[in-house]
């Protein structure tokens, strides 16, 4: 009897605590991996991972990407991460997020921080409730939630997902298309714009491309309007087999995904898998009816989202000069989420191989850097910075070409 007053006093107390957490606990393959990455138990729910590298880049860290199978409830977690490779990417520049259910993140910031020490740190999560638990890096997206995202956008009427190929891993290379098919416009007065994720583990700027889809499909009057003037491509990945394997920039080649844009012109021999099939994708488009006018790279770095913006010729011609672009997208960023609008000045880090200057360099469109974006931390946050980009991309490309 006082046995069991004592069990009934505790669970009213919270979760039983379970037994403490075991390396056979974790897994590191899932719609969220890392491959190599090995652990060991350094004491109690104290552990550390030793994270593995990308494919043809011993120097460049698999991203911290795992789950806890079973466990978890009662138990608290410290985890030192580390990587013995090297140091030209660090694996904890951006903040990782853990979820119970793989859809709503919490962020969890790292101790010490990439500037203070780039191959050592450490996550202390707070007492799990629930006994699976999902930890990846940024505000993750799998490929199966990307695919389980286009597959509801592709019901709605204005959308046609189209697939380049498929990867090397055999996913589908999506390309979704957003346009209203019963505009009194026809397609070549259009304006397109081509929105793309080069770097598979810079999952906030494919929150931010989530954002845009979204609105671009909503019922408020200016994307009612901007569906019937403009044509939209999304691909939420390039090189959709990352995800699983913790790779953040690169296919399963080692090609790093926003160095693979070829300006003489698409080659099956001189490019890996992917970057060719983009590419070749990409001259369709620029063939047909209905060529691209802005070509976004898509991706994430410190701060808050940064669009630079290598012109084409529309501006000061059909449209005004860029600096109005700057104020429009300013006007429709009311939460302060996007930088100023700049121009690129000078040569190009990253010139024609990247996919911003690449397009412009081969086709003389507007190529956007859309860079920045780690200081958003959560799902929504992300959202609504493409939401302020692609109101602003609505209101300055008026009427039509
Ligand atoms: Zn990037």
């Amino acid at each position: 009897m006082v046995g069991s007053i004592a069990v009934s006093a505790c669970a009213s107390l919270g979760a039983p605590r379970g037994s403490e957490l075991k390396v056979q606990d974790f897994s590191f393959d899932g719609p969220l991996g890392s491959d190599g990455a090995t652990i060991e138990k350094l004491g109690r729910n104290h552990f550390r991972v030793t994270l593995g590298h990308a494919p043809e880049h011993p120097d460049w860290p698999n991203k911290l990407n795992f789950q806890i199978l079973r466990n978890a409830r009662g138990n608290d977690l410290r985890l030192e991460v580390t990587f013995p490779g090297g140091t030209p990417y660090s694996f904890n520049e951006y903040h990782q997020s853990w979820s119970y259910d793989g859809v709503n993140w919490n962020p969890i910031a790292w101790k010490l921080g990439y500037l203070k020490s780039k191959q050592n740190d450490e996550l202390n999560f707070p007492e799990f409730t629930a006994d699976r638990v999902h930890v990846g890096t940024q505000t993750p997206m799998s490929f199966e939630q990307a695919e389980g995202m286009i597959r509801t956008w592709a019901r709605n009427p204005n959308v046609r997902v189209h697939s380049a190929g498929k990867s090397r891993g055999g996913r589908d290379l999506y390309r979704v298309e957003i346009t209203d098919p019963r505009s009194p416009h026809p397609r070549s007065r259009r304006w397109a714009h081509y929105f793309a994720n080069q770097h598979p583990g810079e999952h906030n700027s494919q929150w931010r491309l989530v954002g845009l889809v979204e609105w671009v499909l909503s019922e408020d009057s200016a994307a009612v309007d901007y569906r019937r003037r403009n044509i939209t491509h999304v691909v939420l990945m390039m090189s959709p087999d990352a995800p699983s394997h913790g790779w953040y920039r690169v296919n399963q080649e080692g090609v790093d995904m926003n160095r693979s844009y070829r300006p003489p012109g698409a080659d099956s021999a001189a490019q890996t898998h992917e970057p060719y099939l983009w590419q070749k994708d990409f001259e369709e488009l620029m063939a047909s009816d209905a060529p691209v006018t802005t070509a976004w790279a898509i991706h994430t770095w410190g701060g808050i989202v940064e669009p630079i913006v290598e012109p084409g010729p529309e501006f000061g011609t059909t449209l005004a000069a860029w600096t109005q672009w700057r104020d429009v997208m300013a006007k429709n960023d009311p939460l302060g989420l996007v930088e100023p609008l700049k121009v690129h000045q000078g040569p190009s880090s990253y010139g024609g191989t990247s996919w911003s200057g690449g397009p412009h360099t081969q086709f003389g469109v507007t190529g956007v850097l859309c860079e920045g974006g780690a200081v958003l931390q959560t799902k929504q946050l992300n959202m609504d910075s493409g939401v302020a980009l692609i109101r602003g991309v609505a209101e300055f490309y008026a009427g039509t070409k």
